[in-house]
């Protein structure tokens, strides 16, 4: 491979692997090819292009697999991989390793970087440690593994880890695949980062720990959108750096085509939203809900300042580096916060004093957004969604939230709308 033809494609993907190693022949990394977006979104938009190719410096078994994480289910030949036809079962193998590898690679970069700019924090070293023992082994990957099931999921058991994917025929008579929703395989993956972070997260039985669980998957799948150059450089052009748009907001919107195949009005969830905890039920992806809508929002109220105090970048640079800061304040508190089952107003007050400790110490790529005003942005979101009220005073009702919503739970049960995508489980056995 040229060095011109490397050089491209690393600008196309900024993520970078596991353990990231400067690759310095053809040995010793791989093109990738994914799905960036669902192909709702993807079909009628030629600013964002179908299939997109990837360079990590990295080598792949076939399977695809590596230590980390291996495709079940027949392997397909890496030498192989450039002659897969889309939207085939050997091309959604190759796609589902690739999205959950690049959003894998990215929460361990935002790891690396933290644990440089911050070496003698035990806890995030203790984290990463953790993480890279692999304590219940390689994540095992089944694009196809839940048949006629409206569902994807994350779950660990006795020593070992599993990613699975849903297939369903739509009312329409299609064959809906989750895997190929490149939103699901970064929220699934987010799940298995987190728990092999704080490990005692995905034990808790406390609604909100839950919740943070789902918001941290949905907030994988935000940021799998910001860290990826065509896709940033998309979002931009299509929404005019606006991310309060509602048009052609791939990154808010969340698993467009499995929403539209629910009969939801274009997508499964959005990030933008308005939520307050008690505009709702108890429950872990409605909350969820409310969490990711704070960080989407305060990322928001971030990057309209960053454009207008720093002109000497362009949007496309500002939006990965104000999301790159929010994703390292974020993991930084989720990481250090004390307790097994906290509350979101626990994250949100270690969040305030990771903000203040990013003021002296950012890791030095971002550090030029330290003058931004993050702790009004966050502080702001979270006192307005009631996260800030300690939990026992919260009233907690099932009010509607939408018409949509409620249109949906008239011809579905609202148990099968409020589970789907997903569940993070611990087997007990
Ligand atoms: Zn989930």
């Amino acid at each position: 491979m040229s060095s011109q033809i490397q050089k491209n494609l690393q600008e196309e993907c900024p993520n970078k692997p596991i353990n990231a190693a400067t690759a310095t022949s053809e040995e010793e990394g791989t093109v990738l090819r994914f799905y960036p977006q669902d192909i709702t979104v993807t079909r009628n938009q030629p600013l964002l292009e179908m299939i997109e190719k990837c360079y990590v410096p990295q080598v792949f078994k076939d399977g695809p697999q590596d230590a980390e994480m291996s495709i079940v289910g027949g392997k397909i030949k890496m030498s192989q991989i450039d002659k897969l036809i889309p939207r085939t079962p050997g091309f959604d193998k190759l796609h589902t390793f690739t999205a959950a590898k690049l959003t894998a690679n990215m929460w361990r970069d935002t790891v690396k970087v933290l644990r440089k700019t911050f070496p003698d924090d035990k806890k995030l070293s203790k984290a990463a440690e953790y993480w890279d023992k692999m304590p219940s082994g390689t994540l095992q990957i089944s694009p196809y593994g839940l048949e006629d099931e409206k569902n994807a999921y994350y779950s660990r058991g006795n020593g070992s880890i599993e990613l699975k994917f849903g297939y369903f025929t739509d009312d329409k008579g299609d064959t809906i695949y989750t895997c190929q929703s490149s939103d699901i395989v970064a929220h699934e993956t987010g799940h298995y980062v987190l728990d092999h972070l704080r490990p005692e997260f995905n034990d808790s039985r406390n609604v909100q720990t839950g919740g943070l669980h789902e918001a941290f998957g949905d907030i994988s799948a935000l940021s799998f959108v910001f860290a990826d150059d065509a896709m940033a450089r998309a979002l931009i052009n299509l929404t005019f750096g606006n991310l309060h748009a509602s048009a052609n907001n791939f990154a808010a919107n969340l698993a467009e085509e499995f929403g539209i195949s629910l009969g939801m009005p274009g997508y499964l969830r959005s990030a933008d939203d308005d939520y307050k905890l008690s505009q709702g039920e108890e429950e872990v992806h409605f909350v969820s809900e409310v969490f990711t809508g704070a960080y989407y929002d305060a990322l928001a109220s971030a990057f309209k300042a960053a454009t207008q105090e720093f002109t000497e970048y362009n949007s496309v640079t500002l939006l990965q580096a104000v999301s790159e800061y929010a994703r390292n304040l974020l993991l930084h508190a989720i990481v250090t916060v004390g307790g097994k089952s906290p509350d979101f107003v626990d994250i949100a007050n270690r969040l305030y004093e990771i903000i203040d400790l990013h003021s002296q110490n950012a890791p030095a790529k971002v550090a030029y957004l330290q003058k931004l005003k993050w702790k009004t942005y966050f502080e702001t979101e979270f006192e307005r969604r009631e996260v800030s009220k300690p939990v026992n005073q919260l009233r907690y009702a099932a009010k509607k939230r939408d018409m949509v919503a409620e249109q949906v739970r008239q011809v579905r049960p609202e148990k099968e709308i409020l589970t789907m995508v997903c569940g993070a489980h611990t087997l007990q056995n």
